[in-house]
């Protein structure tokens, strides 16, 4: 059973979501303001599994949650919920750091297959050794477990993002190819590869400070003017 925070001020789609996870075996919690989601998200006990996150909420925006949870090293992950044709929303919330996004209204059916796809990654902390064949790599002086989305650095153990995770897979799979960012928006992110945004920037900046030694002078993942970047092992 996983634990689910719902953060959404509309009582109807709070109740709509609560009944329908619920129905699927999920444990469900729900809260209507930004405010008491940080709250929850800094509680130590009960940790959750996956929060789902409305946009547009009193007190403190969903886009101010995920930026705090993810500021305070919680990496919990985070389907945020948008309003039709805010495609600026889309993007503000990756670049805060969400997992994934469904624009409002969505179907049923959807929302419970990414809401799957998002638990795996904690079903697979579960996974006894042998049940499932460890997928990782290892570069310079990190290691790379994408089974249960950590790198290992000499400075120590960092858990990553499922989007973290996906860029760095996306990179590595085209090693020594030059792949650009729109590229890479698609896979990654399935944006549109026109979208502006900085979100593949900041996210390689945070791969980089993991990864790198001195990430001012990258080594695995190189900048190629005016197009992308590229693996390096
Ligand atoms: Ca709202």
């Amino acid at each position: 059973m996983s634990r689910i925070l719902v953060v959404e001020d509309e009582a109807h789609i709070a109740e709509g979501l609560q009944y329908n996870l619920e129905a699927e075996g999920h444990h469900v919690e729900v809260v209507g303001d930004g405010r008491s989601a940080t709250e929850r998200l800094a509680e130590g006990e009960r940790p959750l599994d996956l929060v789902l996150l409305d946009v547009m909420l009193p007190e403190m925006s969903g886009f101010e949650v995920a930026r705090r949870a993810r500021a305070a090293g919680n990496y919990v992950p985070i389907l945020i919920l948008t309003a039709k044709d805010e495609a600026e929303d889309v993007v503000r919330g990756l670049e805060e750091g969400a997992d994934d996004y469904l624009v409002k209204p969505f179907e049923l059916e959807e929302l419970l297959a990414r809401v799957r796809v998002l638990l795996r990654r904690r079903r697979w902390d579960k996974v006894a050794p042998g049940e499932d064949a460890p997928r990782s790599e290892a570069f310079g002086d990190v290691s790379v477990h994408f089974d249960r989305f950590e790198l290992e650095t000499p400075r120590g153990t960092v858990q990553l993002t499922t989007r973290e995770a996906a860029l760095l897979r996306a990179l590595i799979d085209r090693e020594g190819d030059a792949v650009t960012r729109g590229e890479l928006l698609e896979q990654v992110w399935r944006l549109k590869a026109d979208t502006r945004t900085r979100v593949v920037d900041s996210f390689v900046s945070r791969l980089r400070k993991y990864i790198e030694k001195d990430p001012s002078r990258p080594r695995h993942i190189v900048s190629v003017r005016g197009h992308g970047y590229r693996f390096v092992r």
